[in-house]
């Protein structure tokens, strides 16, 4: 079995038998992995080690990964702040995952930075912060943090090898976090990432449920968002960059909820010339945008994100911010403040 070294096995068997109260962080604005990975290691503990285990978020679950989240302890640190800090303080084992750095864990950062807790990271992004945890689990050469999770859980001795022994509810956590961050086996997928699939569908998954979950119970409203952002707003340059910007005036128009733009920023490179593809996202009570960046091999979207969004993440997917004021002075300028670095970029990428 990958990723998995038997020595780091050994000790995070002896900081989950030493630790009662346990608590799991995620990034800010959680996607399939981040919850499907959390709520998989989470339902693990309670149901299997007998842990007092809950999950403590940046901000809220979307809506569409609600049925990963049913029956799980979750606090949401926007919505409780002051549950979500206190949990944080009474843990005696931190466990962050699908992140690599706390300053990706929005208002929960300084909390957790400060936690005497012993802390472990279980994540697949570049760069991980190892100095900020006691034990680190990071390979950037697997489909998702639910991967590697599963890798791991398997190499636990109650497991023993066999996804079976998994809780169900576990399992079908897994199989969606693994399935979100692949585009249901459209990238990052990998040799070990099908043994994952076979040995969760083996164990009863239900993939056609687990795909309907995720793909098939949208809103009208969102297909037509995308409709609308594909035929109006979409930029294609010569060079072969693609920009959309998302407004809070088109997100109110079709009452976009969080999560609903997943996909759409990866919709451009079907287009055979575009390398590189880029969407903002407003958000006017931040100050700022998010940034989604997707490209096709040999343009690294991560190093753009590091060098012009104050982001990071895969080689080839990856995030940030543009910030007014400050990157640029009014959210009117950020077309063509993406548009420039864009294409500068993809000069130099040549
Ligand atoms: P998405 O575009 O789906 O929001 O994010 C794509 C990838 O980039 C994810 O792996 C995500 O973790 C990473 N990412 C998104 N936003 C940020 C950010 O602000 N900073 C860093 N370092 N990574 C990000
Ligand atoms: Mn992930």
């Amino acid at each position: 079995m990958p990723y998995t070294d038997a020595r780091k096995i050994t000790l995070l068997e002896e900081m989950l038998d030493a630790a009662g109260v346990i608590t799991l962080t995620v990034h800010g604005f959680p996607d399939g992995d981040a919850l499907g990975s959390s709520t998989a290691l989470c339902r693990y503990l309670r149901e299997c080690r007998g842990k007092d285990a809950a999950i403590v978020l940046p901000t809220p679950v979307p809506e569409a990964m609600d049925f990963i989240c049913k029956d799980v302890p979750l606090t949401v640190h926007t919505q409780e702040p002051e549950a979500a800090l206190a949990r944080i303080a009474a843990s005696d084992l931190l466990i962050g995952l699908d992140f690599n750095a706390f300053n990706r864990t929005e208002g929960l950062k300084d909390a957790l930075t400060a936690s005497k807790a012993p802390k472990i990271l279980i994540d697949h992004h570049l760069q991980p912060d190892t100095a900020a945890f006691d034990l680190v689990f990071s390979t950037p050469d697997i489909s998702s943090a639910s991967e590697l999770l599963f890798w791991i859980l398997l190499r636990l001795r109650d497991v023993a090898g066999d996804a079976r022994r998994l809780p169900s509810a576990a399992a079908v956590s897994l199989l969606t976090g693994m399935t979100t961050d692949t585009n249901n086996f459209a990238n990052s997928v990998w040799p070990s990432t099908f043994r994952m699939a076979s040995a969760l569908l083996e164990a009863g998954v239900d993939r056609d449920a687990v795909i309907d979950k995720i793909y098939n119970c949208g809103r009208e409203s969102r297909l037509r968002l995308i409709g609308k952002m594909l035929h109006e707003r979409l930029v294609v340059t010569p060079e072969g960059l693609a920009v959309m910007v998302l407004t809070e005036q088109i997100r109110q128009e079709f009452d976009l909820r969080e999560g609903e733009s997943e996909g759409l920023v990866n919709m451009p490179l079907t287009i055979g010339s575009v390398r590189l593809s880029i969407l903002l996202k407003q958000y006017p009570e931040e100050g700022d945008f998010h940034v989604s960046l997707r490209s096709k091999r040999g343009v690294s979207a991560s190093r753009l994100a590091r060098e012009v969004f104050h982001g990071g993440g895969h080689e080839l997917a990856s995030g940030g911010r543009v910030y007014y004021p400050g990157d640029i002075e009014k959210p009117e300028d950020a077309l063509d403040f993406v548009l420039s670095a864009g294409t500068r970029f993809l000069k130099e990428s040549r």
